[in-house]
């Protein structure tokens, strides 16, 4: 009898052909006659099974290496387009979105209008509180920002306390809109782990035009910005062509003072510092002016900042300081021989922080033969309160020398205690703002009170600055204030004004 066709092995020739292509889930099932063929069959479905656990095994790590890879793709994207502080966009990121954005007013949208920040008074959350405490802030900062624009929008920082947001599909009057909420809303105080602080933005606008490219754009925001600073502070300002000629005869003015410096074009006027017990004038304070050879006379506020931002006030500082002392070696040597007199002259924190700094001083000082104890160098508040080892080593030198150091325009930043006790200081200058309303308004009386209090518990001396009325000086004299210094005893004057006045204050109290 014939046996029936076996086509088992045709099958299972199909089966490795199948599991061969790819196929792992393929099986046969071996026949019951369970011969030789079919063992061949379960060996081979046993091969199967192992080579399907391979494969799902395979699988499984290719995805798992995928995503990592994926994961380490976002992350260099990340580090190249985005700020590790605040996870904001940066400059990198917010130059493409500009890019996109005007790609898209070519083919008929609206174009895009940037925005810049910058933060008033960063610094010196900064150099009160520490760094630590100045992240915190610019990370809040950033969040609010994020807050208040829409999806659609980018938030960059462009790195120190610089932001910038691109807004896009937006009329004038809805940015404008924006730029004020978003000041107002970084105003509000900041809580920053213990520290309660706050700042201001000054905000510079620029709606772009078609066809302009992202480089100029951010540079006209960032001429607005700029304006908007030296206007009142926290303010917004929209870009307009004059502005560019505005910065631009910054960088022209800045180059006449670097020649009116070496040129001796600058000038020192003397204002003079009274004892408001016995009236008598125990000092002044040095006060630059630059007979400018077009513009006439200017007074600081229009060229200190200029200095300030080129970093030629150490050279504009070092020459008043020069000046200031020569000129009173010349006093001392005549009729202010014997008599109680300091100079008192303004040094810009870049300045106290330069190498040898202090040594610089001591040298001058030598030259003309003026001991040190008649020098006052006076630093405003605010920079005061770096605590970086370089302005205090610098402030300990200096008194170590004995010379006296004054905090000026106290009252006017973070006048907080603390720094009185721990900073290296002599006296304290109380800021013009909080002796104005001292006749006329009795909560200022109370302020003015409470700070002669404590600087006179420290142990250091009180100036008060622009007093301006015998009403002011009584009330300061009975409030316990030693010296005062305003328009109420003399303006600032040239040397030889000035030299005129000390003779006959000299002739008529001698030493
Ligand atoms: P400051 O150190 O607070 O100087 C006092 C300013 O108040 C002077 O302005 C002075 O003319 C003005 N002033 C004095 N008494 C009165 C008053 O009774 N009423 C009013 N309304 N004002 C009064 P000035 O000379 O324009 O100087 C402005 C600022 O420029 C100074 O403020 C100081 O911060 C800076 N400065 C002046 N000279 C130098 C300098 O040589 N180097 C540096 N780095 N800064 C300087
Ligand atoms: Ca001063
Ligand atoms: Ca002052």
């Amino acid at each position: 009898m014939a046996t029936p066709p076996d086509d088992r092995l045709d099958q299972l020739l199909e089966l490795v052909v199948e599991l061969a292509s790819g196929d792992t889930g393929a099986r046969m099932t071996p026949s019951p006659a369970a011969d030789e063929i079919d063992a061949v069959i379960v060996g081979v479905n046993m091969l199967a099974e192992e080579l399907q656990a391979l494969n799902g095994d395979l699988e499984a790590r290719v995805t798992e290496r995928t995503v990592q890879l994926e994961q380490a793709h976002l992350q260099l994207e990340r580090l190249a387009l985005y700020d590790p502080l605040t996870g904001l966009a940066n400059r990198t990121l917010l130059g493409d979105r500009i890019s996109l954005a005007m790609a898209h007013a070519d083919r008929g949208a609206a174009p895009p209008a940037v925005l810049l920040l910058d933060l008033d008074g960063f610094k010196a959350v900064n150099d009160s509180f520490g760094h630590p405490v100045g992240d915190l802030l610019l990370v809040e900062i950033g969040r609010r920002l994020r807050e208040m624009v829409r999806e659609t929008d980018t938030v960059a920082r462009l790195g120190g306390d610089e932001f910038a947001l691109v807004v896009v599909d937006a009329g004038h009057e809805q940015v404008l809109a924006m730029a004020e909420r978003i000041r107002v809303a970084l105003q509000a105080p900041v809580q920053a782990g213990e520290q309660s602080c706050w700042v201001s933005a000054s905000i510079g606008v620029c709606f772009a035009v078609r066809g302009q490219d992202a480089a100029t754009l951010l540079r006209d925001a960032d001429t607005a910005m700029y304006a908007a600073k030296n206007g009142a502070r926290g303010s917004v300002q929209v870009y307009e062509p004059r502005m560019h000629a505005t910065a631009l005869s910054r960088v022209l003015l800045a180059e006449d003072l670097r020649v009116a410096i070496a040129d001796d074009q600058l000038l020192v006027h003397y204002q003079p510092i009274v004892d408001l017990t016995t009236g008598r004038t125990t000092g002044v304070e040095a006060l630059v002016r630059w007979e400018h050879p077009e513009r006439g006379l200017l007074a600081p506020a229009e060229f200190v900042g200029v200095a300030e931002d080129t970093g030629l006030v150490t050279a504009l500082d070092r020459w008043v300081l020069r000046t200031a002392v020569a000129q009173l070696a010349a006093w001392r040597s005549g009729f202010l021989r014997g008599h109680e007199f300091a100079m008192h002259v303004n040094v810009s924190p870049i300045e106290l922080r330069t190498p040898r700094f202090a040594e610089g001083v001591l040298d001058c000082l030598a030259e003309h033969g003026v001991p040190p104890g008649d020098l006052v160098l006076e630093m405003t508040e605010s920079h005061l309160m770096g605590e970086d080892a370089g302005t205090l080593s610098a402030l300990e030198q200096l008194r170590t020398a004995g010379i006296a150091v004054a905090i000026d325009d106290f009252g006017t930043g973070y006048s907080s205690v603390g720094y009185l006790r721990r900073m290296f200081l002599d006296v304290v200058k109380i800021d013009r703002s909080l002796i104005t309303g001292l006749d006329t308004d009795p909560q200022q009386h109370r302020v003015a009170a409470a700070i002669l209090a404590i600087v006179d518990a420290f142990g250091l001396e009180a100036v008060a600055e622009g007093v301006e009325t015998a009403e002011q000086a009584e009330r300061l004299r009975a409030l316990g204030c030693r010296y005062g210094q305003g328009y109420l005893w003399g303006l600032p004057l040239p040397a030889e004004g000035m030299t005129a006045l000390l003779v006959v204050s000299a002739a008529m109290n001698p030493p």
